[in-house]
């Protein structure tokens, strides 16, 4: 293999700058050039593609975002525009495709593979929500942010004697939720893989209450509904009133974590070695502490689970 593209998609993670790097660099080492392909698939289909080299990708490993920048694709979701983004590759001798990326970006990956490209996805996202690997790419920082937002707003929480409630992205997932609210010691955590259970929340509040402690952090995780909705639940029941704070986007930037670095080192480096190897529509994870590599169309079938300890874990732990 003389040649490889690579391209980041679908919502950005911090992180994918050093994987961008490890792709980089690992290619060189094995004498590949790379070809950087701008905007995910819609850049693909336009042939926005330059020559990344190992000067090209220099300081950017601790940087949030992504220097290929990323963008989501209506065109590349028709059998057309995927035949252009082929032909796209095909004319600039580009002869296997690292996609780093979510779900979604790899539901393209696969088309790709299909029609005879090589493809190795790398999980980005911050909503860990992909199977076959314990951790994607911006994960660890996204919790991170949220778990210090948490701590800021315990803060005033505690003066004011007033609940939080603290909705946290994550999509259709509770991991971020379920971990941010572990490491923020929440009262009560709300995902969607789990029913709401809203006399649980009250008795909390509740017993709370009975011993003196007048402030309370509820995480909500957005899959669940809107935090506002919990506070006005809450509110009908308790006619207690609640603050709500939706941290939004902040949990998509920002300088990536030593572990999300580490991480996108490590896969960035295993997706170049298996296109080396001739591999194809495979996905590299991590699976406790070892990288591992999975089929695409597999990862994608399946549904990642919340582990039940950790749930049942921030339960005991928030009495
Ligand atoms: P995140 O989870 O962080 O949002 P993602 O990769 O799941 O990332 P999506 O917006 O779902 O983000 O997908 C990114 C792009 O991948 C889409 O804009 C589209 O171009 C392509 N894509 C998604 N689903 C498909 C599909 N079923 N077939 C072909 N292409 C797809």
């Amino acid at each position: 293999m003389r040649t490889i593209g690579v391209l980041t998609s679908g919502g950005d993670a911090p992180g994918m700058n050093a994987a961008i790097r490890a792709v980089v660099r690992q290619a060189a080492a094995l004498k590949i050039e790379v070809i950087g392909i701008s905007r995910g698939y819609a850049g693909l289909i336009q042939g926005d593609f330059r020559r990344l080299n190992t000067g090209s990708v220099a300081g950017i490993i601790h940087r949030g975002g992504t220097i290929l920048l990323t963008a989501r694709s209506e065109e590349f979701r028709t059998e057309a525009g995927r035949a252009t983004a082929l032909d796209n590759l095909h004319r600039e001798g580009i002869e296997g495709l690292v996609v780093i990326g979510g779900d979604g970006s790899f539901h393209g990956a696969v088309h790709l593979a299909k029609k005879g490209m090589p493809v190795i996805g790398i999980p980005g996202t911050i909503d860990n929500d992909i199977a076959g690997t314990d951790y994607t790419i911006g994960f660890d920082t996204a919790v991170n942010t949220a778990v210090e937002a948490i701590s800021r707003i315990r803060d005033t929480a505690t003066s004011h004697e007033r609940i939080f409630i603290i909705e946290v992205m994550g999509r259709r997932s509770g991991q971020i939720a379920l971990a941010a609210g572990i490491a923020g010691g929440a009262e009560s955590i709300l995902i969607p893989e789990y029913p709401v259970n809203y006399d649980r929340v009250v008795e909390k509040l509740e017993q709370g209450r009975h011993r003196g402690k007048l402030h309370s952090i509820i995480v909500v995780a957005e899959g669940v509904g809107s935090a506002l909705e919990v506070s006005e639940e809450i509110a009908r029941r308790t006619r207690l009133e609640s603050r709500v704070t939706i941290l939004g986007h902040i949990q998509r930037g920002g300088a990536p974590t030593a572990f999300d670095c580490m991480l996108a080192s490590r896969l960035g480096a295993r997706a170049v070695d298996l296109l080396a190897d001739g591999a194809s529509s495979r996905m590299v994870g991590i699976a406790a502490n070892e990288l591992v590599d999975r089929d695409l169309e597999t990862v994608l079938r399946e549904k990642k689970s919340i582990d039940p300890e950790l749930y049942r874990l921030a339960e005991v732990l928030a009495l």
